[in-house]
């Protein structure tokens, strides 16, 4: 009887220390061939699955990268153009028939012409950001020629800001011999700069919009132009406010910012020609005063595409 019992507690113990080790084996912290199999092919799933949904993002991130790519920008970014941007041909009728009315709403548009220039461009760039105000640039196709200037027109449409062509050489003897439009000079020089934009924004990168050297209306003959601009969906716009950084005697900051403000008085569309080339440091001095100007009189800042 006591040998019997004896062989039963052994038993027991046996089975017990049995259980413990297979359970251990299996749960325990002892390495043990199955259960690193298991663990090894839930961690092979998951990790497959994380695999397939990168690809899966970095495919969508690519095709929305080319989509972006492959749209054309015309004039101004598109964030801006949605925002900011306003038809330049409607401006430009309007200009032209000498209505600066616009139903009670005033806007501005900030016009710079002949930059880029590495002395002044930069500093205008700084302050219409500071004052979270767009512009549009007419850029002169020869002053892209000089370093660091295509730096900068990058610079101009990644803030924003609309581009429009102001020919290549600004060569009025040539763009307008005795004052008559050489349509074959004009269309030439144009597509000159529109080479040199794409050169440096891109192929994607056209613009709609173009100030005539000398404003359109003050050379004679213009009406092959016109016709050149209505076929190639394009559209001369001119100003009708200035702050005459470039007109008779030199003027310091606060004259320029007076004649800006006179020359804008009553209407509630204002095209205001300023110049950001070389030389003229006294507009880049006058701009706080004329942006403060335009927002303490409740314009809105707009550009032109
Ligand atoms: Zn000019």
């Amino acid at each position: 009887m006591r040998k019997k019992k004896k062989k039963t507690t052994l038993m027991i113990a046996f089975i017990s220390v049995a259980i413990v080790s297979l359970f251990s084996m299996f749960f325990g912290n002892t390495q043990n061939p199955l259960k690193s199999i298991l663990q090894k092919k839930v961690s092979t799933i998951k990790e497959e699955k994380f695999e397939k949904e990168k690809q899966i993002e970095e495919k969508k991130q690519i095709e929305e990268e080319q989509e972006e790519k492959s749209e054309p920008i015309v004039g101004a970014i598109k964030d801006s153009s949605t925002k900011y941007g306003y038809d330049s041909r409607k401006i430009s009728e309007k200009l032209n028939s000498y209505d600066y009315s616009n139903n009670g709403e005033k806007i501005v548009f900030l016009t710079f012409n002949d930059g880029p220039s590495t002395t002044n461009t930069p500093a205008i760039l700084d302050i219409l950001n500071k004052h979270q105000v767009k512009a549009t640039f007419f850029i002169q196709g020869k002053s892209l020629e000089i370093d660091g200037a295509g730096k900068i027109l990058k610079r101009t449409l990644d803030e924003g800001h609309s581009i429009g062509y102001h020919t290549y050489s600004h060569d009025t003897s040539s763009l307008y011999p005795d004052g008559n439009l050489d349509i074959k000079s004009f269309t030439y020089d144009l597509k000159s700069t529109e080479k040199v934009f794409k050169k440096i924004l891109g192929d994607k990168f056209f613009s709609n919009i173009l100030r005539c050297p000398g404003g359109s209306i003050n050379w004679n003959n213009m009406d092959p132009l016109k016709k050149y601009l209505n076929e190639n969906n394009m559209i001369s716009v001119d100003w009708n406010s200035l702050n005459a950084d470039d007109q008779g005697k030199r003027k310091n900051n606060e004259e320029l910012f007076q004649y800006a403000k006179q020359t804008s008085a009553g209407k509630e569309i204002v095209v205001l020609l300023m110049h950001d080339g070389y030389g003229k440091e006294e507009t880049v001095k006058s701009l706080d005063k004329i942006i403060n100007y335009y927002k303490d009189n409740g314009y809105k800042f707009k550009i032109l595409i």
